[in-house]
């Protein structure tokens, strides 16, 4: 940097500086009471901002220190039992408070190429330390996850997002980054092992007459249970008197009417229970597999679900997709048409008598109709090409990829499973050799 005026002095001279910037600070309290009042950059809030932008400086200035004491080795102070944060807390003893462990992470973190843009960021006074931290340990964890090339792309959504929102805000972005940027399936991978955590834990007595459960969902089963809470929930004003009800406990009897609807409905054709899910994803994604599904409305609008997960949704006409074409259209399939009846339903209850897969005895109310060939693939909704198939083994029908067939037996109708992993893939090689395929419906 030529010209710079600070070029070329000795640590001493820098620390004179310092203790002239800090003197200046020094006396603000006891003199700003003698100065005219006024508004704007030249008032009291102009003089606000200047104060922050020193704080955010000193910050950065303690990161730059550290990070040339690393350099050159001073930063055990000279005892090989002293650790960097040690030496920070020792040296800027308001760290003693928090922050040493941030300023340790961040002055590692610059050490690396690939953080310039967080470096450039902090030392322009745009991004406080304890933000680039979360920034950079986010980046951490999804280098090893994105596709080549993307990796400046989501540092950037990364640093905007803690400008404007701070740590929790990046941490958010998280699925929506992997779902863009990812390598492919990797959403998918991660939202299919998500399922492993899913729990709902014993009752535990409170001793006052209440019980307390832990509840760990997944993506898909967090969005599917806002969507169902979302319009149960909503505040219920009775004689037009507010309804003073807390969120929580709204959500809590929302959740007991849901489970006593789903119990009343017994044997009846579920279709009417089952949840509206507004999403949106364009269709060559879901055709090919690729990207996210975003939902719309309700608490849950913004979450991403991984394609398959999608494709599988769509089958029984749980969620109702809104599909994008190439140009951003809505694609208007006809909602009818794209699920089994209830008559149908009712045929497919007969025939199958449960779920189809091979040594599964669930019954049929709690089952779903899947599509053989899926709806995402332009299956049609006819009785040739529904299998019905409890939730667990119709997760699993998607994920391996596989293929089912109506088959005419001695005792009539039946579905049969092709249990290769992939074998969906093979049937839809044969259909497209054969170009048979079937148009929308
Ligand atoms: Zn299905
Ligand atoms: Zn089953």
């Amino acid at each position: 940097m030529e010209g710079n005026p600070a070029q070329g002095l000795s640590l001493a001279e820098h620390r004179e500086r310092l203790a002239a910037a800090r003197s200046s600070l020094a006396v603000l309290g006891s003199v700003l009471w003698q100065t005219p009042s006024g508004g704007g950059p030249e008032g009291l809030s102009g003089l606000m901002r200047e104060v922050d932008a020193l704080g955010m400086a000193c910050d950065a200035g303690r990161v730059a220190v550290l990070r040339e004491a690393m350099n050159r080795g001073e930063d055990s102070g000279g005892s090989a039992a002293m650790t960097t944060a040690q030496w920070v807390r020792c040296h800027a003893p308001s760290t003693i408070a928090g922050g040493a462990a941030a300023i340790v992470s961040v002055a590692t973190a610059f050490g690396k190429r690939v953080n310039a843009p967080v470096r450039e960021a902090v030392e322009s006074g745009r991004l406080p330390v304890r933000s680039a931290a979360v920034v950079v340990s986010e980046a951490d964890k999804l280098r090893p996850l994105l596709a080549d090339g993307a990796e400046p792309h989501v540092l950037e959504g990364l640093i905007g997002m803690a400008e404007q929102h701070g740590p929790s805000g990046c941490r958010l972005l998280r699925d929506g980054l992997i779902a863009k940027y990812g390598r492919q399936d990797v959403l998918q991978d991660q939202q299919n092992m998500g399922k492993s955590f899913i729990r709902l834990s014993q009752p535990t007595d409170t001793g006052a007459s209440t019980f307390e459960y832990r509840l760990t969902l997944d993506v898909e089963g967090k969005a599917a249970l806002e969507a169902a809470l979302g319009p149960l929930s909503a505040p219920k004003p009775v004689d037009g008197e507010r309804d003073l009800r807390s969120s929580d406990r709204r959500r809590g009897d929302a959740l007991i009417s849901l489970v006593r609807r789903a119990v009343a409905a017994g044997d009846e054709v579920g279709k009417t229970n089952k949840t509206t899910l507004l999403l949106t994803m364009s269709y060559e994604d879901l055709r090919d597999r690729l990207g996210a599904a975003t939902t719309l409305g309700g608490l849950d609008a913004g979450t991403h679900l991984a394609p398959e997960t999608v494709r599988r949704l769509c089958c029984d006409g749980s969620v109702i997709p809104i599909v994008l074409g190439s140009d951003g259209e809505v694609m208007d399939w006809g909602v009818e048409k794209r699920f089994f009846t209830d008559a149908q339903t009712k045929r497919l209850w007969l025939r199958d008598g449960g779920c189809t897969y091979p040594g599964c005895g669930a019954p049929p109310q709690w089952t779903d109709a899947h599509h053989l060939v899926h709806w995402a693939d332009l299956g049609p909704s006819d009785l040739d090409n529904g299998a019905l198939l409890c939730e667990r083994h119709h997760t699993i029908v998607h994920t391996r990829r596989l293929a089912g067939r109506v088959v005419k037996g001695p005792f009539g109708e039946r579905v049969e499973w092709d249990l290769t992993r992939g074998s969906y893939d093979d049937l839809l090689a044969r259909r497209a050799a054969s170009n048979t395929a079937t148009e929308p419906a």
